[in-house]
Order: C-alpha cells, then structure tokens, then sequence
C-alpha cells in the first residue's frame, strides 16, 4: 500500500497502537507486557440529554477512557468537538501516559471528549452540558483517580463548572479534581503559558544539541491559539526572528519577522492573523515550508505528512501540537537529519505545570511562577537530555527513544506492581 494511502486509513488509535508495537520491539518487550500496555484500562461511553434554549433536548454523546495507573492517577484533558471520535481519545488517553512517564510524573494517562459544536452553542448550553457530563463520568474521575484538563474548545471555565459539579455532589469543595482551573479557585500560576514554556525549554536544549543559536534563529508557527500565540511570543523574546504564523483561515510571513503581540491584537480584532499588515499572505500549508530553522506545528494532528515532509526547511521542529507528524513524514525528516522534538516531550509542559497545581491543590499551598518556571525547566530539560542519550546510544529519531524511555519506565512500574489478583 502506498504510504500516504495507508496513513490516511490509519486511525489514530491504530497509529498510537503502531508507535507502541515499534518502541515495544525495539525494547524487547514481553508479549505478556505488550498485551497489557496496548489497551486502554478503561473506556467509559456516555449519553446525556441537555435542554437546549429553544427549549427542545438533545441527547450528546461523551467519552472518557482512562489508559494505565500503574504509575499514578490517571490524567488527561476533555476535548469538545464534532469529530471526537472512541478510537481518537483511546489514542490520545494513551499518548497521555507516555507523556507522563518521559517527562517523571506521578500521574497515569486519560482522555475525555464530547461529541458537539461548541462554536454553536451558548454558554448556558454549555454549561448545562458540561455539568450533566461532569456528572456522567463522576463515577470515575477524582482527585486521587483521574484529574481531567482543559484541551480542543475546554478553558479554565469549563474546569470551573466540572469542578464546581464534582464539588457539588461531595458536599464541600475539591480543587484537586481537575487542572487548568482559573487562579482565584485553586488555579496554578504559569498554567496559561506552561505548554509553550515547556516548548520554549526543550527547543533550546535541541538547539544547543546541533549548535545553532537561538538568537537570530528564524521561527514559522501553525496555529496561533494558546499554544502557538504564546510560543511567538515567547521565541520573540528569547532573541527568535518568527517569520511566519498562520490559523485556519491562512498564513503570514515576514522574512523580516513579524510582533507576535500586535498579530495576536490583529487576530482578536479581526478573528484571522490573515490581512495582518506589514507581511505577505501565504496559503495554510506554507507556513511549515517557509524558509526558517525552527518548525513548531501548533495545531493540530497529522499536517506533517509524506506530501510536504521532503519540503519542510527547518532544522529543528518542535512539536506543540499532538501527533502533527505522521509516521511516514517521520522517516522522511529523520533521513533529512532534521530533529523532531515530539509531542509527548515538546508539548509535555502543560501537564507538567497541572501536576503542579494538582499538588498545590493537595496542600492548599501556593508556589509563586518564579518557582513554578524553574521547577519546570528542570523537568524538561532532564527529560529532554534522557531522551536525546537514548536516541544516540539507538541511533533512532527522538520519537522512537521518547517512546522507549516512556514504555519502558510504565513497564516496569506495572511489572513491580504485579497482576491483581
Ligand atoms: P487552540 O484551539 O487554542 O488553538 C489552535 C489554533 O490552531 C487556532 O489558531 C486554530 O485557528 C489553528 N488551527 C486549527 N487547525 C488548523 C490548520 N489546519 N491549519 C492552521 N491552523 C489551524 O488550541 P491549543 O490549546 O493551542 O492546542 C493546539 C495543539 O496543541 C493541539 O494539538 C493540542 O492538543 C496541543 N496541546 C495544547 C496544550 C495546551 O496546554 N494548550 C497542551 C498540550 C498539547
């Protein structure tokens, strides 16, 4: 089958399942192990009638599927969308236990997702929605079993009415349910920015690994929403040129480089980083073959694929978005010498600072962002330097040694554990 027709048929449960097989080989995993890592411990279906404000109810449809807890509380956003799919949050629930085990925190991986059109509904229509769902899969979410998240169309009023309904039913307040809460309800400092923080930490570290300068160092971003916005921002800080930006409706560039403030003031005036003044227009997939040296694909899956991967000119891409790059595509820029820096280490600072919050919560003990940064940086940058080790000492892309390195610590956790009963 040709490769570009076999990753179309691919499904991301059955893409995550095939990186899991390719790092479970490479490790000489048991079967035995490989046969419980490849599932999911728990996927829970859920369906719920919500009145709408023109009176009349609709039934949704929700998910939440938790991955593996061997290694701590299951942990994962909820995303909001028309196309969330079983098959997309089994695979996202297990990219999130992965991404939890590269990076040493205590938590498990979990994944929830509502089918619906939340562009199209109103914020009592969501919140009714929201708190009916909370309430559907209370049976299996809590502060010390599974800690949902913001993720796709979820913010921090989201987590407030999920932790608000949760709160509800057990009689008095529990912060600790879910992470990406807003400040003035147990929220963490720093959460806003941790994503592309993290993003910004393990870049440097990339580019120290080929000798190349940041200062200078040409940025092309796709998306412009929370991660990407804030990654401009903080690039453009760190001495970075961006040069191009794009959202769904299209593309910037500026060879020059662009303000990532005053884009994001155009972007929220106008709703599009498109028509931005002082740079050139370009198409929504130019953006990842423009001329620069740091790729971050800030967006959304599978948009680095065997079409455009021999065209991307960049030495370094950092991927904020999950599973942008296809496994194909992977190969490609593997043999261009051009480093990945992946998903679940690149994007991994998000969940990094939401375990923070998770503990400040615990303790109802509050760290200042100067704390909460540094302690962040540690993480990745050590997570950063396991997985570039392995990848020398396998000679293999850093996708491949993340998911060994990931794989290898759940297996063990599991196999110390041992199987109940
Ligand atoms: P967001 O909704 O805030 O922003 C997404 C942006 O991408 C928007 O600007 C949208 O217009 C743009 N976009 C969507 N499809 C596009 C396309 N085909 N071409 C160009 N632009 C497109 O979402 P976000 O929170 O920034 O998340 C972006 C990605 O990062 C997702 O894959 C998400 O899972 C991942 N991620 C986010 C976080 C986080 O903390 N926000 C953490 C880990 C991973």
């Amino acid at each position: 089958m040709h490769d570009e027709v076999k990753s179309a048929a691919l499904n991301p449960y059955e893409m995550a399942v095939e990186q899991f097989e390719a790092a479970a080989e490479k490790l000489n995993l048991s079967e035995d192990m490989r046969e419980i890592l490849r599932q999911p411990k728990r996927e829970l279906t859920v369906h719920f009638p919500v009145r709408l404000d023109n009176g009349r109810i609709t039934t949704f449809t929700g998910y939440r599927v938790q991955h593996n807890v061997n290694r701590g509380p299951a942990k994962g956003g909820i995303r909001y969308s028309p196309d969330v799919t079983l098959d997309e949050v089994k695979a996202l629930a297990m990219w999130m236990t992965w991404k939890c085990a590269v990076v040493g925190i205590p938590f498990g991986g979990a994944k929830g997702g509502v089918i619906c059109d939340p562009k199209n509904m109103s914020p009592g229509e969501l919140e009714r929605l929201t708190r009916r769902y909370a309430t559907e899969i209370a049976i299996i979410i809590g502060p010390h079993g599974d800690i949902p998240a913001p993720d796709v169309n979820t913010n921090s009023q989201v987590m407030a009415w999920i932790m608000d309904t949760y709160s509800m039913h057990e009689g008095y307040s529990i912060p600790a349910v879910v992470t990406g809460k807003p400040l003035s309800i147990g929220g963490s400092e720093g959460r806003n920015d941790a994503t592309a923080t993290g993003v910004l930490f393990v870049t440097r570290q990339a580019a120290k690994h080929i000798g190349m300068p940041l200062q200078g160092a040409r940025v092309s971003i796709q998306g412009y929403g929370n991660a990407g916005s804030i990654a401009a921002r903080l690039f453009h800080n760190e001495g970075c040129k961006v040069v191009a930006v794009s959202d769904t409706r299209g593309g910037i560039y500026n060879e020059s480089g662009l303000d990532p403030s005053a884009v994001l003031r155009h972007k929220q005036e106008k709703g599009s980083v498109t028509d931005f003044p002082r740079a050139q227009k370009i198409g929504v997939q130019d953006v990842l073959e423009v001329p620069c040296d740091i790729l971050i694909p800030a967006a959304t899956e599978g948009v680095i694929t065997v079409r455009n991967a021999d065209r991307v000119q960049a030495r370094i891409v950092s991927e904020a978005a999950n599973g942008p790059t296809t496994p194909e595509a992977d190969k490609i820029l593997f043999a261009r010498d051009i480093i990945v820096v992946p998903d679940i280490l690149a994007n991994a600072g998000g969940v990094t600072v939401s375990y923070f919050e998770w503990v400040q919560d615990l303790q109802s003990f509050f760290w200042g962002v100067e704390e909460i940064t540094q302690k962040l940086e540690v993480i990745m940058n050590r997570a950063f330097a396991a997985v570039a080790e392995k990848a020398d000492q396998y000679s293999c892309e850093m996708r491949l040694a993340a998911n060994m390195l990931a794989i290898s610590r759940v297996a063990e956790a599991t196999q110390v554990r041992g199987i109940y009963p």
